[in-house]
C-alpha cells in the first residue's frame, strides 16, 4: 500500500481511536485532520486529469531530468481551487497560534502568478510568506495529486533517482525503506509521488561523502537521515520494521516528535533554506 492509496477516512479514524484510547490529540495533529479533510474532498472531486505527453516524451524528461508536469502542463479547475483555498485559509487562521498570522492576501482570490511562483520554487511577494507558501501548498496537493497517480506509472524509477520529484518537482519530505534490501524512496512533499532514491546521498544537496552523512534511528521503524553539507534532515519509516495496518500518512504525522529533534540538532527540513 502507498500513501496515494489511502484517502482521508483510514487516516481519521486512525486518529479518532488514538484520541478514544485517552490520547490527546496535539493541536498540530488536530489542524491536519481538518485540512485532510479538505484535501481529501477536493480529491474526490477533480477525477482523472488528462496527460498530453507521449511514451517518447516522457522517456526524453526522464532522461534529461526534466518532471513531467511544468506549471502550463498543469489544468487547473479555478472555481474549485479558490473555494478550496478560501477552505485551506480558514483552517490555518483557526490556528494562527501554529503558523503565526495568515496573510491579508488570504482573504482574497489566490492569483495565479503566486501559485506559478510557488510552483516554481520563487519567493512570494507578501508577508508573512511562509504561511502563503503552506497555504497554496496545501490547496495545491490534492490537484497534484491526482495529476501524480496518473503520471507516476510512467516514469522509468531505474532512471530518474535525483533528489527532486519526477512529477512536480518538489522535494522530498519524507523517506520510506522498503522491500528485502530497505531501497530508500523518496516522498515528494507536494504530490506524495514516491520514487526511488541512492541510500547514501542526500537528496537536498547531492552529498555523497560517507563521512559528513549520517542517520539517527529511535530503534523502532523511524529514522532521521542527516547531512552536515547543507545542514537539512530527512525522515524515514523503514516499512520493514512497521507494524501491519501502520498507515502511512499518519506517521509522518505522528513522526512530527523526529521534526523537532532533527531541529534542535540544528538541521533544516525538507530543503528549506538554512536559518
Ligand atoms: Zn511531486
Ligand atoms: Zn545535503
Amino acid at each position: 500500500m502507498t500513501l496515494k492509496d489511502i484517502g482521508y477516512s483510514p487516516i481519521a479514524s486512525k486518529l479518532d481511536e488514538d484520541e478514544r484510547k485517552g490520547g490527546v490529540i496535539p493541536l498540530l495533529l488536530e489542524f491536519y485532520k481538518r485540512l485532510l479533510r479538505i484535501q481529501s474532498e477536493t480529491e474526490h472531486l477533480i477525477g482523472t486529469p488528462k496527460i498530453g505527453l507521449t511514451v517518447e516524451a516522457v522517456s526524453e524528461r526522464v532522461q534529461t531530468g526534466v518532471p513531467l508536469l511544468t506549471f502550463d502542463e498543469l489544468h487547473l479547475d479555478w472555481t474549485l481551487l479558490q473555494e478550496t483555498f478560501s477552505n485551506v485559509a480558514a483552517v490555518f487562521t483557526d490556528y494562527a497560534e501554529l503558523f503565526g498570522k495568515v496573510p491579508d492576501d488570504a482573504a482574497r482570490p489566490l492569483k495565479k502568478e503566486m501559485v506559478r511562483r510557488w510552483f516554481g520554487g520563487l519567493a512570494l511577494p507578501c508577508e508573512p510568506a511562509s504561511v502563503m507558501e503552506d497555504m497554496i501548498h496545501a490547496t495545491l496537493k490534492p490537484f497534484l495529486a491526482s495529476y501524480s497517480r496518473t503520471l507516476l506509472p510512467m516514469v522509468n524509477q531505474e532512471r530518474w533517482r535525483r533528489g527532486y520529484c519526477p512529477v512536480c518537482g518538489g522535494n522530498p519530505d519524507f523517506a520510506l525503506l522498503k522491500g528485502e534490501n530497505g531501497a530508500r524512496w523518496l516522498v515528494c512533499s507536494r504530490c506524495d509521488a514516491e520514487w526511488l532514491f541512492q541510500r547514501l546521498e542526500c537528496p537536498y544537496c547531492g552529498n555523497q561523502d560517507p563521512d559528513s552523512l549520517a542517520y539517527y534511528t529511535d530503534e523502532k521503524m523511524h529514522r532521521l537521515y542527516v547531512c552536515e553539507k547543507c545542514k537539512r534532515y530527512l525522515k524515514a519509516v523503514d516499512t520493514r520494521l512497521a507494524m501491519s495496518g501502520t498507515l502511512l500518512p499518519v506517521e509522518r504525522l505522528f513522526s512530527l516528535d523526529i521534526d523537532r529533534q532533527g531541529q534542535e540538532l540544528g538541521y533544516n527540513p525538507c530543503g528549506k533554506a538554512s536559518a
